[in-house]
């Protein structure tokens, strides 16, 4: 057994530990949305010496380059001192997670009430998020190319707006409902004003009073509803949790934890002999579909683009590219919870301090789905941890047939390329607030640092 990584980083290391968990939570902070982690990463990146990919004409060993697609899916590079046709390590995540969406049609007025429709996105326990302040982030885009930034909810001052719940008091036919109907998708919808504007005409005063709100602050009519993408997810930061301040609460852990700390991990990688690569994705929690999902062609046609700049791209030299890559599909597995021992295995189950988690497989009935990782390739894998002090620990995401969960993994390895699922290990996975281990999150980073630097 490896030791835990509160046993083995101590001292100084413990320090390095929680400074880096306290930028997580900082970057978390403001980037719950895939659009908003991705603009905070393209400033980190450049910050680090990054640049967008078309600016290079030709590309050499050490250039550090980053891909943008839609604003929603970014993909960086250390270009290594070995041709790209040798593969690279890749380190993924998706930096979407499971939320309520504003619907094209949103507003209505009912009994002196505007509310705002939503519908969910991703797997949610509807009944987790009413009764419970959300802030609303996204984008309204207009007709005349126009792009307005929603961010309505995290700042101190803001207010905030809900979805209400069904006092106890008169919750006796409610109660007696199956969790997965006790609040059901239609009534997720948001209060978001209650003023009636002062023209007495007006039908729905309360509705009108909201719309010359946005007109004023954000310039945009009803009809602009139309074009935006506005997230509905949990107003606040990130906090420290725990009496000893170990872990992390906050909202989207899933999967901007391990994204995090890959994005974190290339930033500060120089010089690599393969290639270093670093793709974070959106749509993975309904499918990965999207030309901003996994399964779009713009990872390999971003390849293309710098096979190209290193001379040359045949389609044998983009598919020696990526079959000799190797992957670490980062997504978050589920941590070990004393309330809910029985849907796990103890042995084949990840804990919280036990650090970076390893998934041969993941899916579902008999492994449905899922990439089931090569004990060839495992063992390579096992050997770069080992190498570099790396806790680990090789999990299932719960016990046999009680349920699953799928990743990215299995669209690269379609491309014919090594991969095993990775990631960090939550409680809570899909509420509204997860719960991640500090001392997973640094060990995340150092595993991902040394797959980068080691991984032949
Ligand atoms: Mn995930
Ligand atoms: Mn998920």
């Amino acid at each position: 057994m490896t030791k835990t990584v509160w046993e083995k980083r101590k001292g100084e290391e413990r320090k390095a530990l929680f400074a880096f968990a306290e930028d997580y939570r900082r970057f978390l902070s403001v980037s719950k949305t895939e659009r908003t982690f991705v603009t905070n990463s393209i400033q980190l990146a450049e910050e680090h010496g990054f640049r967008e990919l078309s600016t290079f004409d030709t590309l050499q060993a050490g250039d550090r380059v980053y891909a943008v697609n839609r604003g929603k899916n970014i993909s960086l590079f250390v270009i290594g001192e070995e041709p790209l046709t040798h593969g690279m390590n890749i380190l993924g995540a998706h930096i979407d997670s499971p939320r309520l969406d504003l619907k094209p049609v949103p507003l209505y007025e009912a009994n002196g009430l505007v509310l705002l429709d939503t519908h969910y996105y991703g797997g949610i326990k509807k009944y987790q998020w009413v009764a419970h302040p959300l802030a609303l982030v996204g984008v309204v885009a207009k007709k005349d190319g126009s792009v307005v930034q929603i961010n309505i909810g995290d700042e101190p001052g803001d207010p905030v707006v809900g979805v209400s719940d069904l006092l106890i008091h008169l919750a006796a036919e409610q109660m007696k409902k199956p969790g997965a109907t006790v609040v059901e998708g239609e009534k997720l919808d948001l209060l978001a004003g209650s003023i009636p504007c002062e023209d007495e005409e007006e039908k729905e005063p309360v509705k009108k009073q909201i719309l010359n709100l946005l007109k004023e602050k954000y310039d945009i009519e009803e009809d602009d509803f139309l074009s935006a993408e506005i997230e509905v997810v949990p107003a606040g930061e990130a906090r420290n949790y725990g009496l000893d301040s170990s872990m992390i609460i906050g909202y989207g852990h899933d999967d901007k934890v391990c994204a995090y700390t890959s994005l974190r991990a290339i930033l500060e990688e120089t010089s690599v002999k393969r290639t270093a690569c670093c793709i974070l994705v959106d749509k993975e929690e309904i499918g990965s579909v999207g030309n901003t999902g996994m399964e779009s062609r713009w990872f390999e046609m971003t390849v293309a683009k710098m096979l190209e700049k290193q001379g040359s791209c045949t389609l044998t030299q983009l598919h020696d590219a990526l079959s000799n890559s190797r992957m670490l599909s980062s997504d978050v597995s589920v941590a070990y919870d004393p309330n809910y021992p029985e849907v796990s295995e103890a042995k084949n189950s990840a804990s919280f301090g036990g650090g970076i988690c390893f998934n041969k497989y993941t899916g579902s009935r008999g492994k449905g789905g899922s990439n089931d990782a090569n004990a060839e390739y495992v063992a390579k894998v096992r050997r770069v941890m080992d190498d570099n002090n790396i806790s680990f620990q090789l999990c299932e995401l719960g016990k046999v047939d009680v349920g699953g969960g799928g990743t990215i993994a299995y669209i690269l390895a379609n491309m014919n390329m090594d991969v095993i699922d990775a990631g960090i290990c939550v409680q809570n996975m899909h509420a509204p607030w997860e719960t991640v281990s500090k001392a997973d999150v640094y060990e995340g980073y150092l595993a991902y640092r040394a797959f980068l630097k080691d991984m032949d």
